[in-house]
């Protein structure tokens, strides 16, 4: 009986965050439409929506009278019912934010510190977010998240170069981001966090199955496969800036010698467009970007790919124009209704908003993809735990 307990109690926190996504996804929505689209009973969904209400997660707008017909109330997420924080740590510095359930952020901070030491860093980041909490409700505050530059682990490649956080290691970080804060902590790459967000945020609205790709410092990336990030074995999948396009190509860090992102990258952009202009470097790097999106869809044979990044709007745009006459791959189907690239909807507050998306997604993932908190503990689930709170 203790085993099939803990099945339903599972079922009901399940229950609970499809409501909340189906209505993240389609509000304003009846009870009776959101038992339709994940069907659940109405009487269920009728007590799961009262249970969300009260707790502040929803607001309800009464129905309009229709005919003769009974108005149905229907109901939408209330932006301010909870909030994240999100934190980018990089080797320029510090950034972070307060992010509300509508993706929006309402306070942002950065701290210009470059090369930080993990000790160093930890003091920031403490003060960062009691600064962010201070004067709120912190019973509102579902977690924080933080990004770092990846990739974990692989000799030779992490932790080294333009882009990554030298002398620290992934342990560091998620026992000190635990210890420095009065909330449920989560880390994640910050590609994985920035295509969170996308998925939560951005373009996940309109695809299910997408390939992020993130035009920073570097070039990086990930698939979001079935609305889930796709991690691999070691979290490090997507290391699309240092697949080998260029045979005999420029020297990488990584060791390698043309490396896309030595080209295709903002680093390359801005070391490359001050040599010879943007025009010539558009042209330069043409052909390299064909063969990056073409490699994306054979590989992952994805919806579309989603452009974001650190460019400028007019230069995003004149990349994407790139992209308007492409070789032949998996995605050079004749049923396309999407472009096979767009640009992202995150903007350039991508990585944090991503990295306050790890600690919202414990409310709205419907399933799987609930990022497991820093220290590698289960957390207690939070939204249960706060419903709890107002349910006798
Ligand atoms: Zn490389």
């Amino acid at each position: 009986m203790a085993l099939s307990g803990t099945n339903q109690e599972q079922a009901r926190l399940l229950n609970r965050r499809t409501v909340l996504e189906a209505i993240r996804q389609h509000g304003p929505i009846s009870r009776a439409d959101i038992a339709r689209a994940v069907g659940l009973t109405t009487q269920t969904v009728s007590t799961i929506t009262g249970e969300l209400h009260e707790r502040g997660f929803l607001t309800l707008t009464p129905g309009k009278p229709k005919g003769r017909g009974f108005p149905a109330p229907s109901f939408e997420i209330a932006p301010d019912g909870g909030f994240a924080i999100g934190v980018s740590i990089s080797p320029r510095g510090l950034e972070a934010g307060l992010m509300n359930l509508a993706g929006d952020l309402v306070t942002r901070r950065t701290v210009d510190a470059p090369r930080l030491t993990a000790a160093e860093a930890f003091g920031r980041i403490s003060e960062l977010v009691a600064g962010i909490a201070e004067g709120r409700d912190e019973d509102k505050i579902l977690g924080v998240g933080m990004s770092m530059p990846g990739p974990f682990g692989v000799d030779g490649m992490s932790f080294v170069g333009s882009t990554t956080m030298e002398g620290w290691t992934e342990t560091d970080i998620r026992d000190g981001l635990r210890e420095c804060v009065p909330f449920p902590a989560f880390v994640d790459g910050d590609m994985s966090a920035a295509a969170h967000g996308e998925r939560l945020y951005g373009r996940g609205t309109e695809f299910r199955d997408f390939f992020y790709l993130y035009m920073g410092v570097g070039l990086g990336g990930a698939m979001i496969f079935n609305n889930q990030v796709m991690r691999g074995a070691h979290g490090n999948a997507s290391e699309i800036g240092h697949i080998p396009l260029v045979p005999d190509g420029a020297p990488c860090f990584c060791g390698n010698r043309g490396c896309l992102e030595r080209y295709f990258s903002m680093e390359a952009y801005d070391r490359r467009a001050a040599e010879i202009g943007e025009e010539a470097w558009l042209a330069e790097v043409a052909p390299i970007f064909r063969a990056a999106i073409v490699t994306i869809e054979n590989l992952y044979d994805p919806q579309t790919i989603v452009l974001g990044g650190q460019a400028p709007a007019t230069l995003q745009a004149r990349i994407l124009a790139l992209a308007e006459d492409l070789p032949g791959s998996l995605g050079a189907r004749s049923d396309r209704t999407a472009p096979r690239i767009v640009a992202s909807r995150a903007g350039s507050d991508a990585v944090i908003r991503g990295a306050a998306s790890l600690a919202v997604s414990r409310v709205f993932a419907p399933s799987g993809d609930i990022p497991t908190p820093a220290g590698g503990q289960p957390a207690p689930d939070l939204f249960a735990r706060r419903l709890e709170k107002v349910t006798p």
